[in-house]
């Protein structure tokens, strides 16, 4: 038994949990981060920072450490429909390029400015139950590498341990927009694949893939295909993703002259809103939302949610406003910021073939810059889809192209 008590238990310390325990640590308070993870150690993802998510960084005093790993600036998406090629620039003036660490590389970044914030860190920690007194959660009980039993308290226990949440499985918060599995996709690193800054992403009947520069010069290619197929291609992963490529033969060469380094790793994740509050605890990152991966935004929502909880919870600890009502605000406002985008992604994940009315408006893009850029930013979530879709631009790019 432990009688430390902290203002904030952090259970989870990568995308989401150590920048909410640096950020909270950085105003002064006491904070323990655990993970049941040493680092720096690999997660699945496909690891895309959009520039959104590279101005949080920006913002906390750490792009330079991301940018200045082996990992090369990423300014052009082009999504190559087949008839036709939408290439644009996912940046702003102020935030243009979007890097893909490894997960290696980045985690271990933010869990030591958490460290270096002050906050203390506990590896190999695996939180096994979470503590409640009268229905309010107190602290957490788990053990270290060594199988002893710990509990910590604080004033809040702040889940931020993925879509498996240990935390979220024990408070049991309202879920809305759940969604089932859309789609599954599949990964690896090839070397001797250059990108030359782009990421490249081809969308051929119920296949698509893309791919772009990581770390240590490997490529990240992934491709996905529709949730039903699931379990059919599972069987033969190297010969589903080998024949999908062929859909766009230039690229299969390409894919065919580079050397794959690592073994395929895959996933399909379900997409839900969580309530992220109630008394005594707190959900940030996948812990609280999730959608599919195919629009890469993970990673920039929970930098996103870090910086929303960890504000709402100042304001609570400051003594200024209570729990309620700062940690509502929270909510309200990371849904008001996803949602438009989980419709779109769902759409996309789906591999549906587009609407009429959207293949003319991709036709209509092309040669418009501006039009170009207004869809890949809309892709990287700087542009809401209800305004890069709203009649009033369809009908400007329309008029562009002279239809
Ligand atoms: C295939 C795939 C591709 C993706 N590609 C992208 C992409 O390109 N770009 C992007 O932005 N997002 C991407 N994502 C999403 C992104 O990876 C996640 O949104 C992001 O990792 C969420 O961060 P997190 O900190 O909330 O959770 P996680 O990264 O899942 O971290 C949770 C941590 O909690 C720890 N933990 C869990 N339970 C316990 C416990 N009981 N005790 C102690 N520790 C515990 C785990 O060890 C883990 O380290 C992808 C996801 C998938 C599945």
């Amino acid at each position: 038994m432990s009688a430390n008590q902290y203002d904030a238990i952090v259970v989870g310390a990568r995308c989401a949990g150590s920048p909410v325990a640096m950020l909270l640590a950085r105003k002064g308070y006491k904070v323990l981060a655990v993970d049941r993870a040493t680092f720096p150690s690999d997660t699945i993802s496909t690891h895309l920072i959009h520039p959104q998510g590279m101005t949080a960084l920006r913002k906390w005093g750490l792009y330079d450490a991301v940018a200045g790993t082996n990992c090369p600036p990423i300014d052009t998406y082009a999504f190559d429909f087949g008839p036709v090629t939408i290439t644009g620039s996912p940046g702003t003036p102020e935030e243009r390029v979007s890097y893909s660490p490894r997960r290696t590389v980045l985690d271990k970044i933010l869990v030591d400015a958490a460290a270096n914030a002050g906050a203390e860190i506990r590896e190999a920690f695996t939180v096994e139950e979470i503590v409640a007194d009268d229905g309010r959660v107190t602290g957490i009980r788990g053990h270290d590498r060594g199988g002893t039993t710990v509990t910590e308290r604080a004033r809040v226990v702040i889940g931020a341990d993925g879509r498996h949440s240990t935390v979220a499985r024990a408070v049991k918060p309202q879920q809305y927009n759940e969604r089932p599995e859309v789609e599954s996709s599949y990964y690896s690193y090839w070397s001797d694949l250059p990108m030359n800054g782009r990421s490249e992403n081809f969308i051929r009947g119920d296949r698509g893939f893309a791919a772009w520069p990581t770390n240590d010069g490997l490529t990240l290619l992934i491709m996905g295909w529709p949730i039903s197929q699931f379990e059919e291609n599972r069987k033969d992963i190297e010969g589903t993703f080998m024949k999908g490529l062929e859909l766009a033969p230039e690229f299969a060469e390409r894919v065919r002259n580079a050397k794959r380094e690592h073994r395929f790793v895959g996933a399909k994740v379900p997409n839900y809103f969580r309530k992220p509050f109630g008394a005594g605890w707190a959900l940030v990152g996948d812990a609280g939302y999730n959608k599919d991966f195919i629009t890469a935004q993970g990673i920039s929502d929970a930098f996103r949610d870090a910086e929303l909880c960890s504000n709402a919870l100042h304001e609570w600890f400051s003594g200024g406003r209570d729990f309620d009502t700062v940690m509502g605000e929270y909510q309200k406002t990371r849904d008001e910021q996803v949602l438009p985008t989980f419709g779109f992604t769902l759409q996309i994940a789906s591999f549906e073939p587009p609407p009429p009315e959207q293949q003319a408006l991709m036709a209509a893009m092309v040669g418009n810059q501006e039009a170009m850029d207004g869809f890949v930013r809309t892709f990287a979530g700087a542009t809401s889809p209800a305004e890069f879709f709203s009649e009033e631009n369809v009908q400007r790019i329309f008029a562009a192209a002279g239809r």
